[in-house]
């Protein structure tokens, strides 16, 4: 077999579709993507094709190490999200060659079916309570939501206050009813991170997600120790390199990191088992499509210290298209009380509706991550 083509899409919301053609008739899908750059991932994709046209699709480990170290220059956010997107669809092909869902040929399942949570927006504690009573009624018993918003490097008690009164309110109305885990999101400084964790403790958070930015990881050691919140972070990884540097700092409960910008699913399933020899738990990021979500729980399914998979049902940055719209087994991505069962059908068992998804891609997003500032006018974290 022999790789003939690859296609791109960028489609509504913010997501990247890339499919690898064969001339044995079978196309693997995957979703080099990274939020806000599609079209810089979309050349690195471009960039990796003389590597790829006339090679053996099953041959996955030979192509992701020739495109990861033959260009001398290796990982970070780009090339490694373009490698991820295209490790999904060789492994897309090598299952349907095999007639086969992915997790059997990695040695097959470790649970019947997997635990999700779901994002509740906003920043207003009515609004999400109502949010989340909805949700509850349908099932779900596990969500996340954003910590807090913009904050200074040395912020008020009013501030402070503001946040710590946000997430008591929600506490409160729900008791120990639901779980929710708070995204930081880079926002906090590390002064502030001190505080936060110290007032929310006793409101008793699944877990603080990125409570410092990534770039001050080897800080999450010290904050692990002044409070009892599970510390989750890794979204911002993007080799099992990165994550060695973390694993060895110590602080971290969750590691989160993103099948569709560390690697793919080759370089997902070692990040995994490197986190559960840290008896520390996986929850991948997947703010993303389709195949991305596939990929995570192709992960899941078969590492034991997978806790929690993200996914991006109804997320609030899913303006103009959802999770299964670009779908035709839509059935097969039913959650139930908050799990999903493997998808079961070859390949990563996402069967994607192509005229769609061809049409989407005439009119591409144009998403780009906020810009915050604070009221001085210098620059805020989103
Ligand atoms: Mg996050």
């Amino acid at each position: 077999m022999k790789i003939t083509a690859l296609r791109l899409y960028h489609v509504a919301p913010r997501w990247q579709f890339l499919a690898i053609d064969t001339d044995e008739g079978i196309t693997g899908w995957g979703e080099p993507v990274l939020e806000g750059q599609a079209e810089t991932v979309a050349t690195a994709v471009k960039s990796f094709e003389s590597l790829l046209l006339g090679k053996n699709p099953l041959n996955i480990n030979a192509i992701w190490q020739t495109l990861y170290a033959g260009g001398f220059y290796r990982g970070g956010p780009i090339l490694m999200s373009a490698i991820s997107g295209i490790d999904q669809a060789l492994w897309d092909i090598k299952g349907k060659y095999l007639s086969q869902p992915v997790y059997e040929l990695l040695g097959g399942k470790v649970r019947d079916k997997m635990k999700t949570y779901t994002w509740v927006g906003g920043d207003d504690p009515s609004d999400e309570i109502a949010q989340i009573e909805t949700l509850v009624e349908a099932g779900w018993d596990t969500f996340k939501l954003n910590g807090c918003g913009k904050l200074k490097f040395l912020d008020s008690h009013r501030s402070i206050d503001a946040v710590v009164e946000r997430i008591a309110e929600i506490r409160s109305h729900f008791g120990n009813k639901i779980d929710f885990g708070l995204d930081f999101h880079g926002r906090v400084s590390m002064p502030m991170a001190k505080v936060l964790l110290h007032e929310l403790t006793s409101y008793r958070p699944l877990f603080i997600e990125e409570p410092v930015l990534p770039e001050f990881s080897g800080y999450y050691s010290t904050l692990s120790q002044s409070t009892s919140i599970p510390l989750a972070a890794g979204e911002r990884t993007f080799c099992r390199h990165d994550v060695k540097t973390i694993l060895e700092a110590g602080g971290l409960a969750i590691l989160q990191p993103d099948i569709s910008h560390a690697g793919g699913i080759t370089e997902g399933i070692k990040i995994a088992s490197m986190a559960d020899c840290y008896n520390v738990g996986l929850a991948p990021h997947c703010p993303l499509g389709p195949i991305a979500l596939s990929a995570c729980l192709t992960v899941d399914f078969i590492s034991p210290n997978a806790v929690l998979q993200e996914q991006s049902m109804g997320i609030h940055y899913n303006q103009g298209a959802d999770l299964l719209d670009y779908i035709l087994n839509k059935e097969d991505f039913i959650i139930t009380d908050g799990y999903i069962k493997p998808l079961d059908k070859p390949g990563l068992g996402v069967v994607i509706d192509e005229d769609k998804v061809i049409d989407a891609a005439r009119i591409p997003p144009n998403w780009k991550n906020p810009i915050w500032y604070h009221e001085d006018g210098c620059f805020a974290e989103w």
